[in-house]
This record gives C-alpha cells, sequence and structure tokens, in this order.
C-alpha cells in the first residue's frame, strides 16, 4: 500500500497538542463508561414543555433545561393535562347552563315586573281621577255653604 506514505502520521502531535489542556486527558480515553458533562442549567421546576427531537438518537431533549425526557412520561402528563382540561371545560359547560337558566329567570321577572308596573299606573289613573271629581264635588259643596252662610246672614 502507497497510501500510508501520503499521509503522515501526526497524532502524536495531536496527543501532545491536547495534553497540553489536560495532561490526564488519556485516561478519559482508556476509560469504557465516561459521564457526559452536565447541562448547562437544571431548573427542578421545569415543565420540559420545549423539547428536543432527535430521530437519530430516538430521544427528547427539553431545550430550556436540557434533560432527557422519557417520551411516555411527557405523553402521559400532557394526558393529564388534558383530563384537567375536559374536568374544566365540563364546568364551564354547567355554569353556562346554569347562568342561561338565570337569564330566563331573570326576563321572566322583566315580564312580571313591567305587567305589575302597567297595573300600577291603571290604578294611580283612576286615584287621580277619583281625587278631581271628589275636588270638584268638594268645591261645589264649599261653594253652596259660602251661599247659605250669605243668605242667613242677610236675614
Ligand atoms: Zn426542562
Amino acid at each position: 500500500m502507497t497510501d500510508e506514505t501520503d499521509i503522515p502520521d501526526n497524532s502524536e502531535n495531536v496527543l501532545k497538542f491536547t495534553g497540553r489542556f489536560d495532561s490526564s486527558s488519556d485516561i478519559r480515553e482508556m476509560r469504557n463508561f465516561v459521564a457526559v458533562p452536565p447541562a448547562k442549567s437544571r431548573d427542578p421546576r421545569c415543565t420540559h414543555a420545549h423539547l428536543l427531537v432527535d430521530d437519530y438518537l430516538r430521544q427528547l431533549t427539553c431545550r430550556r433545561c436540557g434533560a432527557v425526557v422519557d417520551a411516555f412520561d411527557w405523553i402521559n402528563s400532557v394526558c393529564k393535562g388534558e383530563t384537567t382540561v375536559d374536568f374544566e371545560l365540563r364546568q364551564l359547560r354547567q355554569e353556562i347552563t346554569d347562568h342561561r337558566l338565570g337569564l330566563e329567570r331573570l326576563k321572566r321577572e322583566e315580564v312580571n315586573c313591567r305587567g305589575r308596573i302597567r297595573t300600577a299606573q291603571f290604578k294611580l289613573n283612576d286615584i287621580k281621577m277619583a281625587t278631581e271629581c271628589a275636588t270638584k264635588e268638594l268645591t261645589f259643596l264649599t261653594d253652596r255653604l259660602e251661599q247659605v252662610k250669605n243668605l242667613r246672614g242677610t236675614r
């Protein structure tokens, strides 16, 4: 093979170069299991709402806190959230039904009140007319009394 002679082997130089930053970097290469460096931000309150979907690694990673999210757990949490929404929707529909019934009751009450007001206005009109008649009669009687007094006074 002539290819080996074309490209010079610089691996020794590369190792020396990396060794300048970490003198024990070769130990890391000898290990079977190496831990991933910790995520930049670990937020225990993060709900992992924004995910990075890696179809090559078949893995979901939170874009905010960097945590690897179990797909089933994530779908399960969404399902529980939808159950809560379901419950709230049912309550809201019940409230709408109750408010409609209350509105119908108020409309009926309004119609009744208008009827009572109309009846009261008629009664008030009758009373006004009776008062006018009584006032006329009183005026007539007062005038008559005055006439009788004048007639007696002249005698
Ligand atoms: Zn997160």
